[in-house]
């Protein structure tokens, strides 16, 4: 009996799945997904850039109308016409066209091997750094009489690839920095492998009137000076808030099933800080194979205190005094950095604060050429120019008395 055919036989007819829409293809999240696994795995992502990528704006009616005036076509001769076509968000096909040809389409920009284009989401990642969202990105788009940015559903799915993206090179800049780390301990200690590390810790909060939303805090190294563990802590959810008043109606319940809540902290908002430090001891085994046996503070520390009290470890972690301000100036520009990104004065939710945390973090350890590897990971290509930014950006960050 031919199996082949028996197995085909037996194969259920396929349902015929609808092609995407066009705001389905902008929302696709598996091209950056598997770079972040890749990257996450320990392969190496190299950033590569690309001399023939750059952008301009240009007037497009204006500009090809008049074009089409001096160019043939080069098939038959005839006289040719320019259109769009396939229009999502800033990416479009530009559509050649002829009377007496096939007409031809040439992307407008690079394209994800799923097919979005690279635009949108280059666009939504550029105005985050900025600390803007989709309803100031709506209003640049106007102004600037460019095509109308996706719907909220594309933004969503666009921050969640940021947020995949930032991840993953985040938790890869904090590897390296726990090896730099371990690396300058036996050197500075003259041994071969420490038993364990000093850190200090670090944290930051925003705030509604009274109330804390949002809490950041990290653990720094003691010799490196860089960030080896953040973790974010949520005290609001927005749309459990917004819901609130629905309580005990079917709507609610509906919604509740399938809700899926910011908050990640309970109990008193003084606590966040205590709480995220003492979440990052417990797991720096798992995360970086080191304990963290010295915490760097000052007399009466609150979360020295916690630590001790919760025992991470089967040892005690010990308190080391500030002798000297531990990278304190570096400090305040881990704050600046997460704060630009998700400015206080507006409402931003976890999400958002995440990719915060996780972009700065990686500044902070690496230079703004980090945000190559995540513009790498979103599948967003790389010209000179944006390489050159970052690198610029980074020289000019040691000098002091840069402003706006
Ligand atoms: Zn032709
Ligand atoms: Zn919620």
């Amino acid at each position: 009996m031919d199996r082949k055919g028996s197995r085909s036989s037996r194969r259920r007819p396929l349902k015929k799945r609808p092609p995407p829409n066009r705001h389905q293809i902008e929302q696709e999240q598996v091209s950056t997904s598997t770079l972040a696994k890749k990257l996450k795995s320990g392969e190496n992502i190299d950033v590569i850039v690309n001399p023939s990528l750059g952008y301009t704006i240009i007037n497009f009616i204006d500009v090809f109308s008049s074009l089409s005036n001096y160019v043939k076509c080069k098939t038959c001769g005839g006289d040719v016409k320019f259109g769009q076509s396939s229009i999502r968000g800033l990416g479009f096909k530009l559509v050649v066209e002829c009377a007496s040809c096939d007409s031809k389409s040439i992307n407008s920009c690079p394209c994800t091997d799923n097919h979005s284009y690279e635009i949108n989401r280059r666009l939504v990642f550029s105005f985050r750094m900025l600390g803007i969202g989709g309803q100031g990105i709506k209003k640049f788009c106007g102004l600037m009489d460019l095509p109308k940015p996706g719907g909220q559903t594309t933004y969503d799915a666009l921050v969640k690839n940021i947020h995949c993206a930032a991840s993953s090179v985040c938790e890869n800049s904090m590897k390296s920095a726990a090896k730099e780390e371990i690396n300058l301990t036996a050197e500075a200690d003259n041994i071969e492998k420490p038993r364990g590390l000093t850190v200090s810790g670090y944290a930051t909060r925003s705030k509604k009137g009274l109330f804390s939303l949002y809490g950041v805090a990290s653990l720094i190294g003691y010799h490196s000076g860089k960030v080896l563990d953040v973790a974010v802590k949520s005290a609001y959810c927005n749309e459990c808030e917004s819901m609130k008043t629905k309580a005990n109606t079917a709507e609610y319940e509906e919604w509740n099933r399938r809700h899926q809540c910011d908050v990640n902290h309970e109990g008193s908002a003084d606590k966040m800080e205590v709480d995220a430090v003492r979440e990052m001891f417990s797991r720096s085994q798992e995360l970086h194979d080191v304990k963290y046996l010295n915490y760097v503070a000052d007399g009466d520390c609150k979360i020295f205190k916690d630590i001790a009290e919760s025992n991470p470890y089967d040892e005690s972690v010990k308190k080391k005094e500030r002798i000297e301000r531990v990278p304190s100036g570096k400090n305040e520009s881990l704050d600046d950095l997460i704060w630009q990104i998700a400015p206080k004065t507006n409402f931003s939710n976890a999400k958002i604060n995440e990719i915060a945390a996780f972009v700065a973090t990686t500044i902070f350890n690496d230079g703004h050429r980090s945000l190559l590897d995540i513009l790498r990971i979103l599948n967003v290509s790389i010209g000179p120019r944006t390489h050159d930014m970052c690198v610029e950006e980074d020289v000019s960050r040691v000098s002091i008395g840069n402003v706006d």
